[in-house]
């Protein structure tokens, strides 16, 4: 039989025991707790910033839609009152006909009404806010059609034209606004071009979409214009409107796309438009 004394060594030892285990149960139930609260921290942290994020989005929306309300109200303003103003400019030109002097100033008067009605198109492109007229039409027709448009400009700058666009290439899209967002895209590589040079198109279809390029062999984007091409109103040329991005990021948004912009390493800028498989299918 064992003695008291072994009886309460063994006692002491099993408490010291379990009273070891307790203490590593409660160590490990303490880190595995700091851990989830590090964890959930994290995800705490990662959602306000997704909300601020929102909330930064919402807020720039919410002063383009004004911006565009108040635009929208003065190009249509400002249109109603070219028309008069250009009728009697017309007639003005009729009885001055005798006196080239006058017709000098009125040619110019006239140049600048012409640019104040582009500035006018453009605000009313950039401002309306339609949804696509969804339908099926061959990509290569549309970029010919635009270069044709061009014709007499590229020669006059003497740029060469390199399409590469398969011949069977459709899309699903609104194509008038497509139309509009490679026309700028369009001009705005031939304004970068004004010695001359050559524009690329570019169409291939991966799986994300369609990808359209349009590239030049221009300058490149100024620094301040690749951080901020796209915002309306930015603008680097003297007599720039700011708005022809704006409008192609628009309509890329609203077919659900997005639109990229990038030097090219071998000079000239790229502007790339994705028209997601998604939004087609969407459409379909
Ligand atoms: P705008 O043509 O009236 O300036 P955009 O919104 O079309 O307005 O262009 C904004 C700016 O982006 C331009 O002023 C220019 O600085 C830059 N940019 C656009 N396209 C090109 C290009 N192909 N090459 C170099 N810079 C460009």
């Amino acid at each position: 039989m064992p003695d008291k004394t072994t009886i309460a060594e063994t006692t002491t030892l099993r408490d010291d025991c379990d009273l070891e285990t307790v203490l590593a149960a409660w160590h490990a139930a303490t880190v595995q707790l700091e851990q989830t609260h590090e964890a959930l921290r994290e995800e705490v942290r990662h959602l306000t910033d997704e909300l601020e994020q929102k909330n930064r989005e919402l807020a720039r929306k919410n002063r383009l839609a004004d911006l565009g309300r108040m635009a929208s109200h003065i190009a249509h303003e400002v249109r109603n009152n070219l028309v008069p103003v250009t009728l009697y400019m017309s007639l003005l030109r009729r009885r001055l006909s005798e006196d080239p002097g006058s017709l000098g100033t009125l040619d110019k008067i006239e140049s600048g009404l012409t640019a104040l009605d582009a500035t006018v198109h453009d605000l009313l492109h950039f401002t309306s806010d339609r949804d696509p007229r969804w339908q099926s039409f061959s990509l290569g027709r549309l970029v010919e059609e635009i270069v044709e448009s061009l014709a007499p400009q590229l020669s006059a700058q003497s740029i060469e034209t390199v399409l590469d666009v398969p011949a069977d290439q459709t899309v699903r899209a609104d194509r008038d606004m497509l139309r509009r967002a490679l026309l700028n895209l369009t001009l705005n590589a031939l304004d970068a071009m004004p010695d001359g040079g050559t524009l690329s198109v570019t169409v291939a279809s991966t799986p994300r979409g369609v990808e359209i390029e349009v590239a030049d062999t221009g300058d490149g984007l100024p620094d301040d214009a690749r951080q901020r091409a796209f915002e309306p109103f930015f603008t680097t040329k003297c007599g720039g409107t700011g708005l022809g991005l704006a409008i192609v990021h628009r309509i890329i948004e609203v077919h659900g796309g997005h639109v990229t912009a990038a030097n090219c390493p071998e000079g000239g800028a790229a502007f790339t438009l994705c028209i997601p498989t998604h939004a087609l299918e969407a459409a379909a």
